[in-house]
């Protein structure tokens, strides 16, 4: 069924803790933890607890959800102190953009100034 977890997925054993995490937020349908491989200085994952496999998805399937999650963002960005000096959002969404888990979330990076556009 959709949004159900995955026996093959890092994100939900996550979220079901079974592989361990610093989280730094959570809600009922959200959890937030720091990247293991960090770009800036705050680097923080938000994803939802529904198992779909990219953002697009998620919204289609889940729009309340998807929308929990940018709220998620913006208090871990709040949280973090990265909202006074500016901060990205990213959902990389399929291989060629650089998405390497399968299982929806939101990048929050900030802490350094960001180039735009992206590489
Ligand atoms: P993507 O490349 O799919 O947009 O992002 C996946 C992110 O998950 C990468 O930034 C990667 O560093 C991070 N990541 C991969 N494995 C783990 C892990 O076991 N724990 C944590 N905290 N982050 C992970
Ligand atoms: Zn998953």
């Amino acid at each position: 069924m959709a949004g159900e977890p995955q026996a093959d997925c890092l994100f939900c054993k996550i979220v079901a803790g079974d592989v361990p995490a610093t989280i730094v937020h959570e809600t009922a349908t959200t959890v937030a933890f720091r990247d293991i491989n960090p770009q800036a200085p705050t680097h923080v994952l938000v994803i939802p607890r529904a198992h779909y496999p990219d953002a697009a998805t998620l919204a289609a399937a889940e729009p309340a959800v998807a929308a929990d999650v940018l709220s998620a963002a913006a208090e871990v960005a709040a949280q973090e102190k990265a909202d006074s000096t500016g901060y990205r959002i990213v959902f990389n969404t399929g291989a060629g953009a650089g998405q390497t888990v399968f299982h929806a979330h939101a990048h929050v990076l900030g802490g350094r100034g960001l180039n735009w556009p992206p590489g």
